[in-house]
């Protein structure tokens, strides 16, 4: 009578001391081989721009000539040169422009 209530006492105690330990999978874990890309770490290019605005005042050609130079058979400026274009001088080519016809865009 004893052996009857025993066994099935015993083969519980088993089973849920098997199970106590196991951690749950959840579809929200992720795998640990997945490599996440923080895109706030990018640095994103950024390009300079002269648009059809331009009135061929000449100030940012004297501002910033190696980043401007006039095209005389467009009669407007145009960027000869990407480098340097977050500088404070590119900033000050900006802001001087009386047609707001450059612009430093992200790309
Ligand atoms: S400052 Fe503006 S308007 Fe003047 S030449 Fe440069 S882009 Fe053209």
């Amino acid at each position: 009578m004893k052996k009857k209530i025993l066994i099935p006492l015993l083969l519980i105690w088993i089973l849920t001391s098997c199970t106590k330990d196991a951690t749950p999978v959840t579809t929200n874990q992720k795998d640990s081989n997945t490599t996440e890309v923080d895109t706030s770490v990018i640095k994103k290019e950024t390009s300079l721009t002269v648009s059809e605005r331009c009135i061929w005042c000449w100030k940012c050609i004297r501002i910033a000539p190696e980043n401007f130079k006039l095209n005389v058979e467009t009669y407007k400026a145009e960027v000869i040169s990407q480098n340097n274009i977050n500088s404070t001088k590119i900033d000050n080519a900006i802001r001087s422009c009386p047609v707001k016809a450059i612009s430093r865009e992200e790309i």
